[in-house]
């Protein structure tokens, strides 16, 4: 089988600029262990932590929980779509922040090919420079990813009536 296209390794480290958390309308899907992770970051139950972070996704099988984005002014910018926890600043949760966040930009998608990857780095300053990233880290974080599964509901549930334990499978 061919060397995929980072076999040799990419050179990204976040700048923490934060253009991938604002301005462009996007979801970030959460996982179990990204629900179990935030609860505990910011001390909420469940229908607390739905009602100011979170929307459903029609998935077409069922409604998967995403980050919610907010509009904003900030310092006389315009309004844009923003990350619920994104701050003035950065992410407020950047230490637990979810596995898809995470594991950005080493998805699939983008490491797939030159031109996959050259066309996201337009967007993210951090492509291209600073630390050399080993294939080795880069199928951990694709690895990550793919098994971290995103929370699911039915067609149909209130997520507002359910509990951490029942959405966690506890
Ligand atoms: S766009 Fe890139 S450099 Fe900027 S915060 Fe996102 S991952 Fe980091
Ligand atoms: S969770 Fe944090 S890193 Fe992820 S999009 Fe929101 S603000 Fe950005």
């Amino acid at each position: 089988m061919a060397d995929p296209f980072y076999a040799d390794g990419f050179r990204f480290t976040c700048t923490r600029c934060s253009f991938c958390c604002r301005g462009e309308p996007g979801f970030v899907f959460l996982s179990r262990e990204d629900l179990r992770r935030l609860l505990r970051r910011l001390g909420l139950d469940f229908k607390s932590f739905f009602e100011e972070y979170c929307t459903l996704v029609d998935t077409g099988t069922g409604m998967a929980l995403s980050l919610r984005e907010v509009a904003r002014d900030v310092a006389g910018e315009k309004a844009s779509c923003d990350c619920a926890l994104w701050d003035n600043g950065g992410c407020a949760v950047y230490e637990d922040r979810p596995v898809q966040c995470a594991t950005y930009p080493f998805w699939s998608t983008i490491v797939e090919s030159s031109a996959s990857w050259s066309e996201e780095a337009r967007s993210c300053p951090g492509i291209g420079a600073g630390e050399l990233r080993s294939r080795e880290y880069i199928e951990e974080r694709l690895l990550a990813r793919r098994g971290a599964g995103t929370i699911v509901l039915s067609y149909g549930v209130d997520p507002e009536c359910m509990d951490a334990d029942t959405i966690l499978g506890s």
